[in-house]
């Protein structure tokens, strides 16, 4: 097995992954802030985490994985209020909401799925010691936290927060602060507003705090991996790092992992653009979860995505192919023995896929490890050379593709009825429906029945009806 590496954002380079406890992996992401569906380049960071924690787990380790939900903050506060509903019963909807998705996109519940709301408690205790250690200073009932106490404060993001001068706006606050880069760890509350009662006053906490104080709790004062997107890493995490370790003076986190921006059709996504979208949006255009899924794990998480209604096209078809080939090997008949190489070239392309997402979770070197083989052996099995000894070997690495890409299972239909989508309304065009029954035929032509009866259930979940005549024509019919 290759050695794990991966980049550090807080070194800026490539390291060795070794965790704290050998077998053991200690892991926080930044989940979403609960006041709205998140849209598909939160989506990436979620998906690109999932993979990171299936490929070690994959190769043996034992996560503790913690994953918070933001419930309390501006916008929320704001919401609610106006929505006559208190913060648990306005953010509950939007929680279940990025449950189902998750659940649908594949994307495994971490061992710890938490509520900022339910640790204010330790919030506030993270503070205390902050203001033991004179980090902090007082302002209209709010708390701020004083970065020049903090020397490293931009090692992360090797930001220069010297020349941010007095009134730039870098954090959300809305507050009187002692220098503009100061950011509050507590918030005074304003008229009229949810508050908590605490020990420093009545208030609620800042994001920053929320992260470093949950995270400390369940995975210790030092992590092994914290991710995020890139977006995150200033000034959010560089605040954990301040708040972190100011009050425990030890390393915060040993390995930072950052994904970076998601672009649509070439540009940034934005509302205003009209090409910002949910999961839930491209649902209803009909795409499928696996579809989705397949293009945002694609590209590795370093690189810019650049996500395009054909690259999604693609990903149908790239996921199309690998559950015919599965099929194509379930259902099959193989004559005795093994093919001569066979062996030899399941076992090298199953090294490359290790080796690919050993190389800093490198998606699209595994993959192509993966349709390398696919495209082979479909070759092998096309000229009667694959058998019956060899599928087995291929099988079993199938599935283990499949524990970290986790697109084989056939499950769209029910994934999206459960979120209580239908089918298309208007349903597949006829030069959609004509294609699909060529490439039927030359697969009826090519003995090659699994893609041929694929493609027939595919058309028949769609409403299309199709007719072998007796002379070797082919009709088809809308339901
Ligand atoms: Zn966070």
């Amino acid at each position: 097995m290759n050695e794990i590496n991966l980049h550090n954002t807080l070194t800026g380079k490539i390291e060795a992954f070794v965790p704290q406890r050998a077998g053991e992996v200690r892991m926080y992401t930044c989940g979403p802030t609960v006041y709205d569906y998140a849209h598909i380049g939160n989506y990436r960071t979620f998906v690109f985490q999932d993979i990171l924690r299936r490929f070690l787990k994959l190769r043996g380790f034992q996560l503790n994985h913690v994953m918070n939900l933001t419930d309390v903050d501006d916008r929320i506060i704001a919401n609610a209020a106006a929505a006559g509903k208190s913060i648990r019963d306005y953010t509950e909807q939007y929680v279940h909401a990025f449950f189902a998705d998750c659940k649908t996109l594949s994307i495994e519940a971490p061992e710890n799925w938490i509520r900022a709301t339910d640790h204010i408690g330790d919030m506030v205790k993270l503070i205390q010691r902050l203001q033991e250690k004179s980090y902090t200073y007082p302002g209209d009932g709010s708390i701020y936290y004083r970065i020049s106490k903090f020397p490293s404060y931009g090692k992360l993001s090797k930001i220069d927060v010297s020349g941010i001068q007095a009134g730039a706006r870098v954090d959300n606050d809305r507050y009187e602060k002692e220098s503009a880069r100061d950011f509050a760890l507590w918030k005074a509350p304003k008229p009229g507003e949810h508050f908590w009662e605490t020990p420093i006053g009545p208030g609620r906490p800042g994001w920053h705090i929320e992260c470093s104080a949950m995270a400390m709790k369940y995975l210790g004062e030092t992590l092994d991996i914290h991710t995020g997107g890139i977006d995150l890493a200033f000034p959010h995490h560089e605040n954990e790092i301040a708040q972190s370790e100011a009050a425990t003076g030890k390393p915060f986190v040993r390995y930072w992992l950052h994904a970076e921006h998601l672009l649509v059709e070439g540009e940034k996504m934005s509302k205003s653009l009209g090409n910002f979208f949910t999961l839930r949006d491209l649902f209803a255009k009909g795409y499928k979860p696996s579809s989705l899924r397949f293009a945002l794990a694609s590209v590795p998480y370093r690189k810019q995505l650049n996500f395009t209604f054909d690259g999604l096209q693609q990903a149908a078809s790239s996921v199309e192919r690998l559950r015919n080939f599965a099929d194509r090997l379930k259902l099959g008949k193989f004559s005795a023995g093994n093919q001569q190489g066979m062996a030899r070239r399941i076992a090298s392309a199953a090294e490359e896929f290790d080796a690919g997402l050993s190389d800093d979770l490198n998606t699209a070197r595994a993959l192509a490890a993966m349709f390398d083989l696919v495209r082979e052996a479909n070759i092998a099995i096309d000229n009667g050379d694959l058998r019956q000894g060899d599928v087995s070997a291929v099988q079993q690495f199938l599935s283990t593709f499949d524990r970290v890409f986790a697109v084989l299972d056939d499950n769209d239909g029910e994934k999206l009825s459960a979120l209580g989508y239908g089918k298309p309304e208007s349903g597949p065009s006829d030069a959609e429906i004509d294609q699909l029954v060529a490439e039927r035929n030359a697969a009826k032509k090519k003995r090659d029945f699994a893609t041929a009866d694929r493609i027939r259930r595919e058309l028949a979940d769609r409403g299309i009806i199709i007719e072998d005549a007796k002379d070797g024509s082919v009709r088809w019919k809308r339901k």
